[in-house]
């Protein structure tokens, strides 16, 4: 095995055993990503130097035997998450020179831990899109195909790990974005609770639904990092007072009469018959290993897109309002200050950006906010209750985690709607706050992975991990790896 084949679990093994030491490791990444990066395109910014500085004082912690669980992993970083002293652009013009002077909660989290960070991994910009082709900086490839997408808005960082050009990497996931690019490149994603992870120091998309993640290629790897990146944080107000339970502690518990939802409505007309093929084999194995499947329903289902499409751009809207040539970032010069503000945003936002600020700022405004932003947020209510009436009944929902496999490069830029409906799985998940994990469950005859999904209760992220630990334990999805 090659040590850019590692998971986090392998590499630490590897490493307390003096097989290979924190710079070692570090450097054969490098190698590899100087090899395939011009193919996949995952990063934007990498910090070799930083990262071997980093990897030196791991290799003193192991020396000394110091407990850390991530000591000499590296790690890769999407690029809307802050790093101090290394480039946080979000795939924006506008933060295109930003250096953040302090680090998010999360990586400093990471860092305590003793991991190394390789560099920030591409995103649709501001996580705006489904596909990583929405950054300023070019699309990122996914790794099974190059002609195809690796999904969005964490396509750089789904990329990175299925190409084993990192060992594990961190997402964020507004209506799917650590889910949908983890199916769509044969990964592990899973996105937390709402307030189960600080979103201190993530830059803003829309505060309500953001939640930072592990995109990972073992399910134990996501319980690790979960482990790590979890817990209350007083600079994030909604981060949860919520003790963290240990969430490796679950796996390899039986899954025997656990009852799993199965809603009617995520099995549609339109669908790709060779996912839903997957998924019910899929729901097969969960079966044979025990769990019962209870056909269920979440009514609100099809009007999620829309709702979601409301609040996440009234939320964008007004938080990207920051972004005025004063504060942060690019600023285009003008003698007048209102002319410098549009002159500085048109320069700097791309077009989905700039399309969101004008959905938002529309349904926000006096005389629409009623019809729009009203409705859409008694919309998010109904979903609410549709997964506090069916976890009334089981223990956890089964679904795939997005209609088709990876797309082709293109396919959907020209239509922002086919690009929105492509997350009609995933979304709900968010307007909910509930936890839920993307794991592969198999491949289309073109040799694309496909994503099995599994949702849980709220702060219940031990129930589903433990349910897609025994799927993986009892399958070999997770072994394949693309041709590069
Ligand atoms: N694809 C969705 C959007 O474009 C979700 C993005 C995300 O989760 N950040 O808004």
């Amino acid at each position: 095995m090659h040590p850019f084949n590692f998971t986090i679990e392998q590499a630490r093994a590897a490493l307390d055993r003096g097989e290979i030491t924190p710079v070692e490791l570090t450097n054969k990444l490098f190698d590899r990503i100087e090899a395939l990066e011009n193919r996949i395109q995952s990063f934007i910014t990498l910090d070799k130097e930083k990262a071997l500085i980093q990897a030196g004082y791991a290799e003193d912690s192991i020396r000394r035997r110091i407990i850390q669980p991530l000591a000499g992993v590296p790690l890769a970083i999407k690029d809307n998450i802050c790093t101090e002293g290394i480039r946080t652009s979000c795939s924006s013009k506008i933060l295109e020179n930003f250096i953040p002077p302090y680090d998010s909660t999360v990586t400093e989290k990471l860092k305590k831990q003793g991991c190394i960070l390789l560099g920030k991994t591409n995103l649709d910009e501001f996580a705006m899109g489904s596909s990583t082709e929405n950054s300023a900086f070019g699309p990122t490839k996914n790794p099974w195909d190059i002609t195809r997408v690796p999904g969005g808005s964490s396509g750089g960082s789904a990329a990175a790990v299925a190409a084993d050009l990192c060992i594990a990497a961190l997402g964020s996931d507004t209506g799917g974005s650590i889910r949908q690019p983890a199916a769509f490149c044969g990964v592990v994603g899973l996105k937390p609770t709402y307030g189960r992870v600080s979103r201190y120091g993530l830059v803003a998309f829309a505060s309500s639904l953001d939640q930072i993640g592990p995109i990972t290629k073992s399910v134990k790897d996501s319980a690790i990092l979960l482990n790590v990146i979890s817990g209350p944080d007083p600079h994030d107000s909604t981060s949860a007072h919520l003790a963290v339970p240990d969430f490796t502690s679950v796996l390899g518990q039986e899954i025997k009469g656990m009852k799993f939802g199965v809603p009617k409505e995520y099995f549609i007309a339109g669908m790709d018959k060779e996912v839903e093929e997957s998924v019910k084999h899929a729901i097969e194995k969960l079966e044979s290993l025990g769990a019962v499947p209870v056909e269920i329903s979440l009514p609100h289902t099809e009007y999620a897109v829309a709702a979601y499409y409301i609040l996440a751009t009234s939320e964008a809207s007004s938080n990207l309002a920051r972004y005025d040539g004063v504060k942060y970032g690019l600023r285009v010069e003008s003698d007048e200050l209102i002319d410098m503000y549009m002159k500085t945003r048109e320069a700097g936002f791309g077009a989905e950006v700039k399309r969101r600020i004008i959905l938002g700022t529309y349904t926000l405004s006096s005389g629409y906010y009623d019809a729009y932003y009203k409705k859409a947020q008694q919309v998010r209510t109904l979903v609410k209750q549709d997964f506090e009436k069916a976890f009334e009944k089981v223990d956890m929902i089964v679904t795939p985690t997005t209609p088709t496999a990876a797309f082709k490069a293109g396919e959907k830029t020209d239509d922002p709607l086919q690009m929105y409906l492509a997350d009609i799985f995933t979304i709900s998940v968010n307007l909910a706050g509930v936890p839920a994990i993307s794991i592969p469950c198999g491949f289309t005859s073109q040799n694309l992975p496909v994503g099995l999904q599994i949702m849980g209760k709220h702060f219940d992220e031990e129930t589903i991990l433990k349910t897609a630990y025994a799927y993986e334990q009892a399958t070999d999805w997770h072994m394949r790896k693309p041709e590069l």
